[in-house]
């Protein structure tokens, strides 16, 4: 398998090389050069597997020559062995034609643990292979953070520093970064905000000698492998209500476009997908832009479902490759574009060719309130914020009510228990193998927004080999 970049200018690479590099030198994203497809009978032989065989079946195609069949599937079994469903990703019917499909049996309760779980084993298993030590960085604001911790915690051929915002990321998912023990795991908690950390991030990263000694490599959304790993979820959900012989619509939480960008790759992969919802909160840019063909940049605000404040939606870049003819330099032209003025314009005509899967809605604080709040008393079910925006939305718009609608469930509602407190009054309670979260103790390093602090604190502890 062939990988190219969105900008068009980059070199072509295989897919271990597009692993670790993450963002392409061009500054684009990488994607198949053509995608993988399954036959219908294909399809029809995977039905009823065990989730890691699936994932294996569905990966393979992408990750061509890199790793050897048996190795590959002993690593995806590995993965997915510490998640506390049997189905790993389960689906659970709402009424006659409403399902939820459950993302959050990882050990970081949110959904970014199903790609991060086999990524940290895959760049371990790659590094250990080539003899080379990496420092991983990262800035966050809740979720990845955690999931990127427990990816990557324990393992030799890597060092892990997590920027956070001190006092301003909430007590669980702070102690879920906090509470982990293990030497190559660094908390750093930045006198500053989110945008402080992401900054120091990019200091780190644009300071070249400095990322050639330490080996900098990120674990952000970007990368090809983590939108790989969450189409089998896709796979799973069609699959088990009839696919390939009935469509399956499904509706997506929305932040950086990364998860339902997943679901346009499994439908380009062969999945029979009826609809992809692209579920937003206030922060709307996305549903303007499905609406209208522009896409205009107004300020982040904050909401009750905070991994969906963004404007800019970094994946967003793969599908605009398409909607410009799989062309590099009309895609590095919009971008430019868009850097400059805030705004960009898509020709209609090509949303119709290329985006018609697509359909867009948001929901403010006091809808998703009303919708957990509704669940709740309909069925005693508590759903967390982002979920209750993705269910909602997905009511609103859906098109064909013959066909299954399935909302991903993105993280449990525990962890985002004030939201959920608020328009229930019921505190959800953490699962067993957190339910001491509160008691652990915590390990972080303060540190005041200074780069050259940073950077001193990175140096001293990254053990990174050429
Ligand atoms: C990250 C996240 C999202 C947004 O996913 P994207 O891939 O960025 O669109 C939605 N819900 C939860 C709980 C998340 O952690």
């Amino acid at each position: 398998m062939r990988y190219v970049s969105t900008r068009g200018e980059a070199p072509v690479l295989e897919f271990e090389d597009v692993l670790l590099t993450g963002l392409a030198r061009d500054g684009g994203l990488y994607l198949p050069d053509s995608w993988p497809v399954f036959s219908a009978p294909d399809l029809t032989s995977m039905a009823g597997l065990p989730y890691d065989e699936l994932a294996g079946r569905v990966m393979m195609p992408c990750i061509g020559d890199a790793l050897a069949e048996d190795d590959f599937a002993r690593i995806v079994t590995d993965a997915y062995s510490g998640f506390d469903h049997a189905a790993v990703a389960p689906l659970v019917q709402l009424s006659d034609d409403e399902w939820l499909l459950e993302l959050f049996h990882g050990p970081t309760l949110a959904f970014k643990d199903y790609p991060l779980q086999l990524l940290g084993r895959l760049f371990d298993h790659v590094l250990n292979r080539r003899g080379e030590r990496l420092t991983i960085i990262g800035a966050t604001s809740g979720d990845t953070g955690s999931a990127a911790i427990e990816a990557c915690r324990d393992r030799d051929s890597m060092d892990i520093f997590i920027l956070h915002p001190r006092g301003r990321v909430s007590e669980v998912q702070r102690r879920q970064m906090t509470t982990v023990d293990a030497a190559n795991v660094h908390n750093i908690a930045i006198d500053g905000t989110f945008d402080d950390c992401q900054d120091l991030v990019k200091g780190m990263f644009n300071d070249i000698s400095f990322r050639d000694a330490l080996k900098l490599s990120a674990v952000n959304s970007i990368n090809w492998a983590r939108i790989m790993c969450q189409t089998v979820y896709y796979f799973a959900a069609a699959l088990a209500l009839g696919a390939p012989d009935r469509k399956v619509a499904f509706s997506v939480p929305t932040g950086n476009f990364g998860n339902v960008f997943a679901g346009y790759a499994a439908a380009n992969m062969g999945l029979p997908v009826r609809q992809l919802v692209v579920a937003t909160n206030r922060n709307d840019i996305l549903a303007r832009f499905f609406d209208s063909g522009e896409m205009s940049v107004r300020t982040v605000e904050p909401s009750l479902s905070p991994s969906m404040d963004i404007q800019v939606s970094s994946n967003f870049e793969r599908l605009l490759f398409d909607l410009a003819g799989r062309d590099g330099a009309k895609v590095c032209d919009l971008i430019g574009r868009f850097r400059e003025t805030g705004s960009m314009v898509v020709d209609p005509q090509k949303l119709t060719e290329h985006a018609a899967l697509f359909d867009a809605g948001s929901l403010d604080d006091s809808g998703t309130l009303a919708a957990i709040a509704g669940m709740h008393r309909s069925s005693g079910k508590l759903l967390d914020p982002h979920t209750a925006v993705g269910l909602q939305v997905g009511r609103d718009i859906r098109h064909d009510e013959t066909v299954p609608m399935v909302t991903l469930a993105t993280a449990h509602p525990s962890k985002f228990s004030d939201a959920v407190e608020q328009a229930t009054g019921v505190r959800p309670a953490l699962p067993p193998r957190l339910a001491d979260l509160m008691e652990r103790p915590e390990r972080a390093t303060e540190i005041a927004n200074d780069l050259a602090l940073v950077q001193d604190f990175v140096r001293a502890r990254s053990k990174a080999t050429a």
